[in-house]
C-alpha cells in the first residue's frame, strides 16, 4: 500500500501522518521544495529509506508531491491519486 501526499488545511510548519488514509498531509503554500523535505523527513521517519532527489515510498515507488498550487481548497476535486478504498 502506496502512500500519498495530500495537501490539507493544517500547520504548514506541522506535516501529519494520517495511517488511516496512508497519507502525509502537508499544509497549504508551501513551495515544492518545502513539501518535498516534509515528505522525505516523514517517509524517513515511517522507515523507508529516501534517495535520490524524489520522495520514495517504502516500497520503492516514487511518491508523488503535489506542485504548489495554492488556494485551492482540498476534497473538493478528486484528481491525483485514488483513494485507498475500504475492503468490505
Ligand atoms: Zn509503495
Amino acid at each position: 500500500m502506496c502512500a500519498i501526499v495530500s495537501v490539507e488545511d493544517i500547520d504548514p510548519a506541522a506535516p501529519v501522518w494520517d495511517r488511516a488514509r496512508v497519507a502525509i498531509l502537508i499544509g497549504p503554500d508551501l513551495d515544492y521544495f518545502q513539501a518535498l523535505k516534509q515528505v522525505r523527513a516523514l517517509l524517513s521517519w515511517l522507515g523507508a529509506p529516501q534517495r535520490g532527489l524524489g520522495a520514495t515510498c517504502w516500497c520503492g515507488d516514487y511518491v508523488q508531491v503535489p506542485k504548489p498550487n495554492p488556494r485551492v481548497p482540498p476534497q473538493r476535486t478528486a484528481r491525483g491519486r485514488k483513494e485507498v478504498r475500504h475492503a468490505g
